[in-house]
């Protein structure tokens, strides 16, 4: 089917609306309310703290059809789930994205669904910021880890800096809310982390500085990238009055106010402090399988059941008895005995 035609049959066949339940509870009494889904591997940057330089990605055909997506993230919402992220690799440049954004909002429509977002590195949001605001979509994530053009050229070995901040331009005129995201990079932004924090409140973004996750051979060892948080914020201390706030995106960061700015920093750390307590949150990779945790191998096939039968009772079997297993943490560690990753897939394959 084409893309137009599918979602022209989402338009006309009111079966592919959800009948939704309860959100489904983990063994921890967790509610799980939030799908983060991974719709391509590939990326039109090759950040060194995610990719290597020449990653090899999943052949085209193993990807999960726009429309298989569409039915997979309808059950999950038929489930409960009432906040949908797209993420990647980078989901703009999945072939036919938009066409997904614009069935998925059916859901935002019938009010069945809270929230419909995405993370991006911003690349392509010059195309499409103005039809995302248009489909419902409110606020965004975009990745970005410094304002220096050369820099910005080295971390994510293929990009311009222009067309992001060109990206970010276009999602706050097309009124959508823009919160910065930054990984913090010994000896590479850790000097900028300040100026970043007068820039994005400045232009009145949220900012969340993350620690580096050990996810993925990058060919680069992750001691030589990891800086703690705890020591980020030390030295942002010095500079800033940080105001603790209760402030909380349902996610793992944890805000403050920055009294001098008046705008928001959130923390994410990982590695320094444990967020599972709270977690509300799976992870669907492009190819169907569901990752209950981001720090752990355990992992369920959706897409055998989602292509075993056209009606959704394997499916929603399937996403039941993987809920139920949802482990309650993950421990990564990066010391000097943990040269390796504690997990080899690529932050790109489930979804950041
Ligand atoms: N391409 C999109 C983007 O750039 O935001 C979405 C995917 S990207 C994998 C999502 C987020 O994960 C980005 O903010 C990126 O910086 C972050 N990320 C990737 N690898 C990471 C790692 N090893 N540790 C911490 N954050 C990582």
């Amino acid at each position: 089917m084409t893309d137009t035609a599918f979602v022209e049959t989402l338009v006309a066949e009111p079966s592919r609306s959800v009948r939704q339940r309860a959100p489904l509870v983990d063994p921890f009494q967790r509610p799980i309310t939030y799908l983060r889904v991974s719709v391509t591997d590939r990326c039109d940057f090759r950040c060194v703290y995610c990719m290597s330089e020449h990653m090899t990605f999943l052949p085209k055909a193993d990807l999960l059809t726009l429309e298989e997506l569409d039915r997979l993230c309808s059950a999950f919402i038929g489930q409960g789930v009432r906040k949908l992220r797209l993420t990647g690799g980078e989901p703009l440049v999945r072939r036919g994205i938009m066409t997904l954004f614009r069935a998925l909002a059916r859901h935002l429509d019938s009010g069945d669904l809270d929230e419909l977002t995405l993370t991006t590195n911003g690349s392509q949001l010059p195309k499409y910021a103005a039809e995302l605001a248009e489909l419902g979509v409110r606020r965004i994530n975009i990745s970005l880890d410094t304002l220096d053009p050369d820099k910005f050229r080295a971390i994510t070995r293929w990009g311009e800096l222009d067309k992001v901040i060109a990206g970010i331009d276009a999602a706050q005129a097309a009124g959508i809310r823009v919160k910065i995201n930054a990984v913090a990079l010994k000896g590479v932004n850790e000097n900028e982390l300040a100026e970043l924090v007068r820039w994005t409140h400045g232009r009145d973004m949220d900012l969340t500085i993350i620690e580096v996750m050990p996810l993925g051979d990058v060919g680069e060892g992750r001691l030589d990238q990891y800086l703690p948080l705890s020591m980020v914020r030390a030295r942002l201390a010095e500079q800033f009055t940080l105001q603790e706030i209760d402030y909380r995106t349902g996610g793992p960061a944890r805000f403050v106010k920055v009294v001098e700015t008046g705008g928001r920093l959130g923390f994410i750390t990982p590695l320094t402090h444990n967020f599972c307590e709270s977690c509300n949150r799976v992870r669907l990779t492009c190819t169907g399988t569901l990752y209950m945790c981001l720090g752990q191998e355990d992992a369920a096939d959706l897409r055998t059941p989602l292509r075993a039968s056209g009606s959704n009772n394997l499916l929603d079997a399937a996403i039941e008895a993987a809920i139920a297993r949802k482990p309650k943490g993950h421990d990564f560690i990066i010391d000097r005995r943990h040269q390796r990753p504690a997990l080899a897939r690529h932050m790109s394959v489930t979804g950041g």
